[in-house]
């Protein structure tokens, strides 16, 4: 069994009910969701002009190795109504690795940890929740060490702590 993190984010149509909806297909088809992080509201990352994320890590404990996960996580985006058109455009749901217990994996169409995780506030503030302590396989920093360090000035607001 292998723990893994994944980010949440929405950003169209119901929020709420999508990121319960991701959770739960997530749960049906990858694996069980040991830990949840609250939901936080984000300005939008790379294209400022469009609405709020809500963003919510959910640690995931998995007999998937990444690239079944990968495909796994794909399919439920697609499932409910994810259509990719340019990057970074406004997205119903939208599910990212983030960690898979020590994998460093550089591939074509799958990378992790996720490269972006330290320079992203949106990502590190919900991982830190629900796991300060672990190290990131590459860097060799925790969680907290990266969100101290973090120069993103994106704001990051907890709006709720219902799970
Ligand atoms: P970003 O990765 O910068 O957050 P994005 O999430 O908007 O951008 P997408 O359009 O959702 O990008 O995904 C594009 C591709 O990224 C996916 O089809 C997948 O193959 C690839 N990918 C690479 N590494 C990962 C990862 N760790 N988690 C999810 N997708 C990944
Ligand atoms: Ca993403
Ligand atoms: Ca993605």
């Amino acid at each position: 069994m292998i723990r893994a993190y994944l980010l949440l984010g929405s950003n169209t149509g119901d929020r709420n009910l999508l990121m319960e909806a991701a959770r739960v297909r997530i749960g049906l088809l990858a694996g069980k969701i040991a830990a949840s992080s609250a939901l936080y509201e984000t300005a939008a990352w790379g294209n400022t002009e469009q609405p709020p994320f809500l963003n919510q890590v959910i640690a995931l404990d998995t007999t998937l190795d990444a690239r079944l996960l990968l495909t796994t996580i794909l399919s439920v985006e697609k499932s409910l109504g994810r259509i990719r058109t340019t990057q970074w455009a406004p997205r119903t749901i939208d599910i990212d690795i983030l960690l898979h217990g020590d994998a460093v994996i550089h591939e074509h169409d799958l990378t992790v940890p996720h490269p972006a995780l330290p320079d992203r506030r949106f990502a590190l503030t919900p991982l830190n929740e629900i796991a300060a302590d672990l190290r990131h396989p590459v860097l060799q920093k925790t969680i907290g060490e990266l969100l101290a360090e973090c120069v993103d000035t994106l704001s990051v607001t907890m709006v709720n702590d219902s799970r």
